[in-house]
């Protein structure tokens, strides 16, 4: 995969588009560089660099979607934090990795394994 995307995934695959239809996430990083480039110029660069996987000769439609705020700059590397006084109270979400999360950004599998450990946490101290 070329560095400069971070995944592409299959729509058809995914089972949310009866035809192919391929979506490429370019890195928070590339994105960034290129945000506020024309659409055409952004396209013809995302088509390129998917070269590898995605004949241009089978491209028959594309869309440009710019997703500000995607993903979290400093994501914390505790799983979830505590901040309830009186009550328990946790707060988690796809920014709030484990130490040892092996990509180190945010993602729906971070906000998975989040929301994990905060409920595990949670029955802990309501001892459940
Ligand atoms: C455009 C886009 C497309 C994506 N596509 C994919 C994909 O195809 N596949 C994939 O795996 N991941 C995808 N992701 C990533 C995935 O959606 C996130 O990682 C995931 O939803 C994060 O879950 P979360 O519970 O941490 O936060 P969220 O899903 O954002 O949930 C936070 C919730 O808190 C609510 N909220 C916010 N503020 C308050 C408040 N003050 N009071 C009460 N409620 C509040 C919000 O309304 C929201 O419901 C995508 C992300 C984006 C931005």
């Amino acid at each position: 995969m070329p560095r400069e995307i971070e995944r592409i995934a299959d729509q058809r695959q995914k089972g949310v588009s009866l035809v192919p239809s391929a979506s490429v996430y370019m890195t928070g990083d590339w994105a960034a560089r290129h945000f506020h480039h024309a659409d055409p110029e952004v396209i013809e660069q995302i088509i390129a660099l998917s070269t590898p996987f995605i004949a241009s000769t089978n491209i028959q439609a594309v869309q440009l979607k710019r997703w500000d705020y995607a993903e979290t700059a400093l994501p914390l590397r505790s799983p979830f934090i505590e901040v309830g006084v009186t009550h328990p109270l946790l707060v988690g979400g796809d920014a709030f990795l484990h130490a040892d999360d092996p990509a180190g950004r945010t993602r729906i599998e971070s906000a998975f394994l989040s929301g994990v450990a905060a409920a595990e946490r949670l029955f802990e101290k309501l001892r459940i």
